[in-house]
Order: structure tokens, then sequence, then C-alpha cells
């Protein structure tokens, strides 16, 4: 009796996509002007959102649209005293 192998069709399935099409986690870039504030300033690039929390902060960034930046930083620098 032969057995199918889902996960073997599931792995060739996935080979098939192209590496170029993989999400690059290295792909940022960084809002100088907003760096010199203190904060992260990584921009999401997909989106154009920038991550206003502490530059050397824990965990992921958090990413607001550009419209709410300057009020996200000030949120935070005066919850969090930097
Ligand atoms: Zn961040």
């Amino acid at each position: 009796m032969q057995r199918t192998a889902p996960t073997r069709s599931a792995m060739l399935t996935s080979a098939a996509v192209s590496p170029d099409d993989r999400p690059q986690v290295h792909n940022a870039s960084v809002d100088e002007q907003l760096a010199q504030t203190g904060a992260c300033s990584q921009v999401h690039l997909q989106t154009g959102r920038t991550c206003t929390l502490e530059h050397r902060h824990q965990g992921s960034c958090d990413f607001v649209a550009r419209q709410d930046v300057q009020n996200a930083v000030a949120a935070h620098r005066a919850a969090d005293g930097w």
C-alpha cells in the first residue's frame, strides 16, 4: 500500500515560488530627521509607516501613519521619559 506524502508536495510547491517574491526582512530604511529626536524611525517600506518607539526599544516596531508620527513620538516620549 502506497502512502501519499502531503508534506513533500507542499515543499515542492513552496520551492516553485521565486525567492525574489519573498518579503525582505532587512528591506527597511530610517527617517533620519525623526531619528534625531531619539526615535527608532524605521520606515516600513510597503506602507510608508514609521516606528515612533524609543530608538533602542525592545520587541518589534510599532509603525504609525506619517500624519500621526509627531503625535505618536511626543506621546511615547512623555510616557517613557526619553
Ligand atoms: Zn522600531
